[in-house]
C-alpha cells in the first residue's frame, strides 16, 4: 500500500479532510519511530482504496512566530515519509504567498503531487480553483473535504497509484539467500542504462529473457552476475516512449520512483562528460530519501584523456553536490566495452551488506554510553538532557532509536554527530542511516 500526505498552509482544510478519509480509525503515533508528535496518521479508505494517509495539522492551533517555521520542517518531513502528496489550497481565498512556499518545498520533493483546491462547494471557489493551475504542479481537482464533494476524483487519480505500489515495494524477506539482489539502475537519458544491463546481462540474456514486468512499462531481468544473482530494474525502454519534454519530465519522477521502490541497491549512473547535472541529483536524492543503497558508477570512461586528474575531480563534486550520500563508493565503467564491471559488482555486494547491517542493542548501549561521557549533549535550556538507550529497529537501512529525556530540546548538531559516529565505528559508509529520538530515560 501506499502513504499520502495532505500537506498546505494552516486551515485550508487538511484537518477535516484526513477524519472523512480516516473515520474513526485513527491512529495516535506519538511514540512511533520516525513519526514527531505533530504529525496524525490513520488508515485511510476511499472507496475500494486503503492507504495511509499523514496528516500536518497537529500545528494549526500553534499561534507563535515560528510557526512558520516549524510548519515547513513539519511538512518536509511529512513529504518524506509519503509517496504521494496531496497539497491543498482553499479555493475561495486563492493562491497566497505561503501556498507558494509549500508548492516550492512539493516541487523539489521530486514526489508525486497531487494539487487540489478545497473549500470548491458552491460557485465561490471557481477563481481559486483556476488559480492553482498556476502553480504549475499539473492537474487540479476541486474538493470540499467538508461536504464529501470531489471524493470520487481522488479516488479515481489515487487508483493507479495504489496499483503501483502495492506491486514494487522491495520485499521484506531478510533471511533468503536465494533471492537475488534487486538493483535499478538509474540515469538520465544517454548516460548508457541500457548499454550497461546488456553489457551484465552478455550472453544471459538470451537464456533468462526478459521477464513480465514489475508493471506494464517496466521489465526486470534475473541474471548470475559473477556469481552473484540480480534481478535488474530496466528503466530504460519507458523513457524511450515518452515524446514531449513535459511528459519525459514528469516521466523520469515517477519512473525513477517506482525503480527505487524497487530496488535494494540503486546504481547513479552518470555520464562522464556531464556529470552530476540537475536530473542526477534529483535521482541521488531520491535514493537516499527512499532509503535505498547506493553506488555511483561514471560511465563512458574510455572516453577521458585524463582519467587521474578526473577521478580527483569527481569524488570532490560528490563530497560537494551530495554530501547526504557520503561514503557511497563511485567506481569508473564503460559500458560499452565492458570495463570495469567486476569493481561495480563487488562495490554493489559491499553497501547492500552494509545496508543490511544489524548491530546488537549492547554494543550499540556500549557505544552510545563511551559518546555521551566523551562528548556530553549540550543544554540548551539549563535542563540537563539525558540520553541512555538506543536499539536498532530495522536493517535495509540500518534505523536505529534512541531513548531521549528531552528529545525536543537535543540539537540537530548533536544527532548529526552520533549518526557520523555510527558510520565510523560501525562501518556503516555507503548507506543512508534513520536515527529517531523518542522521549523516555
Ligand atoms: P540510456 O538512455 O541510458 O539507456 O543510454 P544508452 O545505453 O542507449 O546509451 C546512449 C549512448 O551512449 C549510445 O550511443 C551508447 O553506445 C553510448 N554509450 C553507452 N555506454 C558507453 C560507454 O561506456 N562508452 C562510450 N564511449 N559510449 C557509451
Amino acid at each position: 500500500s501506499f502513504t499520502l500526505a495532505i500537506v498546505g498552509r494552516p486551515n485550508v482544510g487538511k484537518s477535516t479532510l484526513f477524519n472523512r478519509l480516516v473515520g474513526r480509525r485513527l491512529a495516535l503515533v506519538d511514540d512511533q519511530p520516525g513519526v514527531t508528535r505533530d504529525l496524525r496518521e490513520g488508515d485511510a479508505r476511499l472507496g475500494h482504496l486503503r492507504f495511509t494517509v499523514i496528516d500536518t495539522a497537529g500545528l494549526e492551533e500553534a499561534t507563535d512566530e515560528s510557526l512558520q517555521g516549524r510548519m515547513r520542517a513539519l511538512t518536509e518531513r511529512a513529504v518524506s515519509m509519503a509517496d504521494v502528496c496531496l497539497f491543498l489550497i482553499d479555493a475561495r481565498a486563492g493562491l497566497t504567498p505561503s501556498d507558494k512556499v509549500f508548492a516550492e518545498i512539493l516541487r523539489r520533493s521530486g514526489k508525486m503531487v497531487i494539487v487540489a483546491a478545497n473549500k470548491a462547494e458552491g460557485r465561490a471557489g471557481e477563481a481559486g480553483y483556476l488559480d492553482a493551475y498556476s502553480l504549475g504542479l499539473g492537474d487540479v481537482i476541486p474538493l470540499s473535504a467538508e461536504h464529501g464533494e470531489g471524493m470520487d476524483d481522488l479516488r479515481m487519480i489515487l487508483s493507479p497509484v495504489a496499483e503501483q505500489f502495492a506491486v514494487t515495494d522491495v520485499e521484506e524477506h531478510e533471511d533468503d539467500s536465494d533471492r537475488p539482489m534487486q538493483i535499478a539502475i538509474l540515469g538520465r537519458p544517454n548516460a548508457g542504462k541500457s548499454t550497461l544491463v546488456n553489457a551484465i546481462l552478455g550472453e544471459e540474456r538470451l537464456l533468462t529473457g526478459p521477464e513480465a514486468g514489475i508493471t506494464r512499462d517496466s521489465i526486470a531481468v534475473t541474471t548470475e552476475w559473477y556469481g552473484t544473482k540480480v534481478r535488474i530494474f530496466d528503466t530504460a525502454g519507458i523513457r524511450k516512449k515518452a515524446r514531449i519534454q513535459e511528459k519525459l519530465e514528469k516521466m523520469s519522477v515517477s519512473d525513477g520512483l517506482r525503480a527505487v521502490r524497487f530496488a535494494e541497491v540503486v546504481v547513479l549512473l552518470l555520464d562522464v562528460n556531464s556529470p552530476f547535472d540537475q536530473q542526477d541529483l534529483r535521482l541521488a536524492d531520491l535514493a537516499e530519501r527512499e532509503g535505498r543503497a547506493v553506488v555511483v558508477a561514471v560511465n563512458k570512461w574510455d572516453t577521458e584523456d585524463d582519467k587521474s586528474e578526473k577521478v580527483k575531480f569527481l569524488r570532490e563534486e560528490l563530497a560537494r553536490l551530495l554530501p547526504q550520500l557520503r561514503g557511497v563508493p563511485l567506481v569508473t565503467i564503460s559500458a560499452l566495452q565492458g570495463r570495469g564491471l567486476d569493481k561495480l559488482r563487488d562495490a554493489i555486494v559491499k553497501v547492500h551488506e552494509t545496508w543490511n547491517t544489524r548491530i546488537s542493542t549492547s554494543r550499540l548501549n556500549r557505544w552510545l554510553i563511551g559518546q555521551v561521557e566523551a562528548h556530553p549533549p549540550p543544554a540548551p535550556s539549563g535542563r540537563r538532557i539525558k540520553l541512555r538507550y538506543m536499539t536498532q529497529v530495522k536493517a535495509r537501512p540500518p534505523s536505529f532509536v534512541a531513548f531521549c529525556s528531552l528529545p525536543e530540546e537535543l540539537p540537530e548538531s548533536y544527532i548529526r554527530f552520533l549518526v557520523n559516529g555510527l558510520r565510523k565505528t560501525f562501518g556503516l559508509e555507503g548507506t543512508p542511516i534513520r536515527f529517531t529520538l523518542r522521549k523516555g530515560e
